[in-house]
């Protein structure tokens, strides 16, 4: 069974009361399961839904995949069950988000959008200072940022 963090975890409940879960997961798994119908497998036989946030192939072949898998709470333990079995790795969604000093213009327009003021304005530089402890990586700052500086890594 895998441990997911709180924070990524969404419950639900539906008028009979069936608990339906919603989980932020990364995939791992090796080059003989790359071109395998996986998903597609957690949808027909175990009634889940997905949205996949990443998808990729490392240089070693490894398959990455980060998804938000969503369904009843049987379901999807039968789901992850099915994965364990297959040999792939499961880790629960961690998100980290950093900042490319190189890019930063300092021009402040995350200032006022991030909810955690995880960045602050020193009035005496006139730079922008990143906190990075306070981040809760909601990637609103990533969408707006127009050099591109704020970076999300998984
Ligand atoms: S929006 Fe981007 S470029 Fe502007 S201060 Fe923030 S991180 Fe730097
Ligand atoms: S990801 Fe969200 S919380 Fe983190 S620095 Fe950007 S706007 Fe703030």
């Amino acid at each position: 069974m895998v441990r997911l963090r709180r924070a990524s975890l969404t419950l639900a409940m539906t008028g009979n009361f069936t608990m339906i879960v919603s989980k932020k997961i990364v995939l791992r798994f090796p080059s003989t399961l790359v071109h395998q119908p996986i998903v597609y497998r957690l949808v027909k036989d175990y009634n889940l839904s997905f949205n996949i946030l990443k998808a990729s192939v490392t240089p070693n072949e490894e398959g990455l995949l980060v998804l938000e898998l969503t369904g009843k709470e049987k379901d999807y333990q039968r789901g992850i069950d099915y994965l364990i079995h297959l040999k792939i790795k499961i880790q629960p969604l961690s998100k980290d988000v950093r900042r490319d000093e190189d890019k930063c213009t300092h021009c402040g327009l995350c200032v006022e959008i991030c909810p955690t003021e995880a960045f602050v304005l020193d009035r005496k530089t006139r730079k922008v200072d990143f906190y990075k402890d306070k981040c809760i990586a909601c990637e609103l700052c990533i969408k707006i940022c127009p050099p591109r500086a704020m970076e999300l890594y998984f």
